[in-house]
């Protein structure tokens, strides 16, 4: 789908340099790539960006009882834990943190 509501059946992205420079039907963008991704049947959504991150609630996403609670009650459970937290915790486990934003695109798409 592009910015006017367009949606093709039988569409493409052709992406140069991690660019996206032409979308449309397949048959409208250049026939050959250095890697061409079958995506038939599939829909094709554009990469996300994440604008922010909580770090230090990587040190709790294990904590017993939170991973498939309501918000209000994961924050009941959790906020006591957040508020002693100290500097040094919360700096050490920061590569942890970002480890999921610092993974290559590919790594998410089918190859
Ligand atoms: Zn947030």
């Amino acid at each position: 789908m592009d910015d006017d509501d367009h949606r093709w059946s039988d569409g493409g992205v052709y992406v140069v340099d991690n660019r996206v420079e032409a979308i449309g039907p397949a048959a409208d963008l250049p026939a050959t790539a250095d890697r061409v991704i079958d995506a038939a049947g599939m829909i094709i959504l554009p990469g996300l960006v994440n604008t922010h991150h909580h770090f230090y609630q990587t040190l709790t996403r294990n904590v017993p009882g939170t991973q498939d609670a309501v918000l209000f009650q994961w924050l009941v459970t959790l906020y006591p834990l957040w508020v002693r937290l100290t500097p040094g915790p919360a700096r050490g486990q920061a590569p942890r943190a970002m480890s999921p934003a610092r993974q290559a695109p590919e790594d998410f798409g089918p190859s």
